[in-house]
C-alpha cells in the first residue's frame, strides 16, 4: 500500500482530465467513494500519532526535505499544471516558489508559535504556575481549488502538517495531479506512514471527507461550495476553516504611480487568465487621474493575448465558467457599461482576450459577483470616501490594493477586508508571516504566518497548583473571614473605576 493510494482498484469508478486549452485527455483518476475516504482518513489516524510524536524539530526536517523535493522536481510540477488547469508554465513556477516560501516559514516556527509557553497568573490565582500550548486535531481534512492547485492547498497542507497532523487532501477535479504529485513527492521523504494522502474525486469525494471523522476542514473555493461544507460539517460539529470567493477592488488615488498602479491592475486582474480569489476585479480612480489612468491600462491590456504557446493569458479552465463571463459582460453592457477593451465577442473556445469595462453601474453582476475572467470594471469617483464605501459595499472581503502617495495607509485602515496591500498588488499573501483569509462571504478563519499555524490546532491550557492558597476558595470548607477578604479584594480591584 502506497501512503498516498494512487492505484485505482478495477471496479473505482474513473474520471477524466482535459488540457483546458486542446481538450485533450491528460489523465484519469478514481473517484474515491465514502468507503474509501473513510479508510483514507483511518489510516490517517494511525499515521497522526507517530506525527505528532516526532516533534516540531524532527517534523520541521522532514518538511525541509519535501520542500526540496518539490524545488528539484518543479519543471515537472509546473508542466503538470499546465497541463492540467492552462496556466503558463512560468506563471506556475512563480505559483510553486510562492509556495514554498511558505512551507518554509511553516516549518521553521512552528515550534515558537504552537510549543507550550507559561503564562502568567492573576492576583487571586498566584499560586498557579500556568501554561499553554496548541495541540494537532489528529488528522486534518483539506478541499482545494483548482486555480491555484500548488499554492493554495498548500497553504493549508503545510502548516497543518507542520502543527503536528495528519493530511487528507481533495484536490479539484480539475488538478487532480497536482495534488497527487505533491503527496508522492512527500511521500518519497518519509515512506513510513501515509501522513499525507489524496483522495481524488469530485464533490462527493469532499462532501464525504466533510463527514468523516476529521478534527478540522481547511476549504478554498467558492463561497456557494463553502456553504455546503459548512452544512456537512455540522453534523459532527467538525470545525472549519474558510477560504472563499472575492471581489477585489483596486484604488488610485490623485497622486499615486500612475505607472505601477496601471501594472498592478493589469497584472492583478488578467494573470492567471483572471481566476484568481485575490484578483482585481474592480478598480476605482480618482477623477482627476481618471483619463490618464485609463490610457495607461488600455495601453498595457492592448499589448497582452489569449492563447496558446506564449501568450500571457491562457484558457479559462472550467468551460461553464465561460457562459458566467458571458453573462457579466453581456449585462454590464446592457445596462449602459461600455467595452474599452474586449467584450463578448472576444470569448473564442476557452479563451477570453483582455477586456476592460468603464461605466458600468454599481449593482451590475460584473461589479457585484466574481467574475472568473480577465476583465475590469473600471470607475471614476470624486474622493477616496466615494473609493472606500463603493470598495467596502461588496458582499465580500478578501483583499485589497491601494495605490496612493500619501494617504496609503489612511485609506487602507478604512476598507474592511481580510488584507490590504499599499501601492503593490497582492504583497500581503506573500509575506510568510502575515495571516490570509477574508471577512464576510470570503470566509473565516485564516492561513499563512501564526494564525494559520494556529487554525490548525486546539488551544491546550494547564496549570499546576505551586502551593495551596491563603484564600482557599472552591471549597465548602470556604470560611465567612474569606468571603469577607474576596469582598474587600472586589471592590479594591474591580471596583474604583470611573
Ligand atoms: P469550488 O467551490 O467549485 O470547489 C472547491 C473544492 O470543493 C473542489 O475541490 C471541489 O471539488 C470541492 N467540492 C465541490 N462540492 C463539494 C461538496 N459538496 N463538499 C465538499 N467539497 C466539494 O471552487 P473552485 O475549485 O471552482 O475554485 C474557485 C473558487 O475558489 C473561487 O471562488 C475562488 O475565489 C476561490 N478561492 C479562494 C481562495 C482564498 O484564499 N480565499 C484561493 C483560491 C480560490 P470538485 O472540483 O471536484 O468539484
Amino acid at each position: 500500500m502506497t501512503a498516498t493510494e494512487t492505484q485505482p482498484a478495477a471496479q473505482d469508478s474513473m474520471f477524466e482530465v482535459c488540457n483546458p486549452a486542446s481538450g485533450l485527455v491528460v489523465g484519469r483518476y478514481p473517484n474515491r467513494t465514502p468507503a474509501q475516504v473513510e479508510a483514507a482518513v483511518a489510516r490517517a489516524q494511525e499515521a497522526a500519532a507517530d506525527w505528532a510524536a516526532l516533534g516540531f524539530a524532527d517534523r520541521g526536517r522532514v518538511l525541509d526535505r519535501w520542500r526540496a523535493e518539490i524545488a528539484r522536481g518543479r519543471d515537472d510540477l509546473a508542466r503538470l499544471m499546465h497541463q492540467e488547469m492552462g496556466k503558463p508554465i512560468s506563471d506556475a513556477k512563480l505559483e510553486i516558489v510562492m509556495a514554498l516560501e511558505h512551507l518554509k516559514w511553516a516549518a521553521r516556527n512552528a515550534q515558537r508559535v504552537l510549543g507550550r509557553r507559561a503564562v502568567g497568573s492573576s492576583l487571586l490565582t498566584l499560586n498557579q504556575a500556568s501554561s499553554v500550548e496548541y495541540r494537532p486535531f489528529g488528522v486534518v481534512g483539506i478541499i482545494g481549488p483548482w486555480n491555484y492547485p500548488v499554492f493554495t492547498p498548500l497553504s493549508s497542507i503545510s502548516f497543518a502538517l507542520a502543527a503536528g497532523n495528519a493530511v487528507v487532501f481533495k484536490p479539484s477535479e480539475y488538478t487532480p495531479g497536482v495534488g497527487l504529485w505533491l503527496a508522492e513527492a512527500f511521500t518519497r521523504v518519509l515512506p513510513a506512514r501515509p501522513v499525507l494522502q489524496v483522495v481524488t474525486g469530485a464533490g462527493e469525494t469532499g462532501a464525504a471527507l466533510c463527514r468523516s471523522r476529521v478534527g478540522k476542514i481547511g476549504f478554498t473555493g467558492s463561497t456557494e461550495t463553502g456553504k455546503r461544507v459548512l452544512a456537512a460539517c455540522a453534523e459532527h460539529l467538525t470545525p472549519v476553516l474558510m477560504e472563499c470567493g472575492g471581489k477585489d477592488a483596486l484604488i488610485v488615488d490623485a497622486d499615486a504611480d500612475l505607472d505601477a498602479a496601471a501594472d498592478a491592475a493589469i497584472w492583478g486582474g488578467m494573470s492567471n487568465a483572471g481566476q484568481t480569489c485575490l484578483g482585481v476585479e474592480r478598480v476605482y480612480v480618482h477623477t482627476a487621474i481618471y483619463d490618464e489612468f485609463l490610457g495607461k491600462l488600455r495601453t498595457l491590456a492592448g499589448d497582452l493575448r489569449a492563447g496558446n504557446g506564449t501568450a500571457q493569458i491562457g484558457p479559462i479552465t472550467m468551460p461553464k465558467q465561460l457562459e458566467v463571463i458571458r453573462r457579466h459582460l453581456d449585462d454590464a453592457i446592457a445596462r449602459g457599461g461600455r467595452a474599452l477593451l474586449g467584450g463578448s465577442e472576444s470569448i473564442s473556445g476557452q479563451f477570453v482576450q483582455p477586456t476592460i469595462l468603464v461605466d458600468v453601474p454599481e449593482d451590475a453582476a460584473a461589479v457585484v459577483e466574481e467574475t472568473f475572467g480577465p476583465t475590469l470594471t473600471v470607475a471614476r469617483v470624486a474622493d477616496m470616501d466615494e473609493a472606500v464605501d463603493r470598495v467596502n459595499a461588496s458582499e465580500y472581503g478578501l483583499g485589497a490594493t491601494v495605490f496612493a502617495r500619501r494617504d496609503g495607509v489612511a485609506i487602507a485602515d478604512r476598507i474592511n477586508s481580510g488584507a490590504t496591500s499599499i501601492n503593490a498588488f497582492v504583497a500581503h499573501a506573500t509575506v510568510p508571516a502575515l495571516p490570509l483569509g477574508g471577512v464576510g462571504a470570503s470566509g473565516f478563519g485564516r492561513v499563512h504566518g501564526p494564525d494559520g499555524l494556529r487554525e490548525f490546532t486546539y488551544a491546550k491550557a494547564t496549570t499546576r497548583q505551586r502551593f495551596p492558597s491563603p484564600l482557599a476558595l472552591t471549597t465548602f470548607r470556604r470560611s465567612a473571614r474569606v468571603d469577607f477578604v474576596v469582598d474587600v479584594l472586589t471592590a479594591a480591584l474591580h471596583g474604583r473605576i470611573g
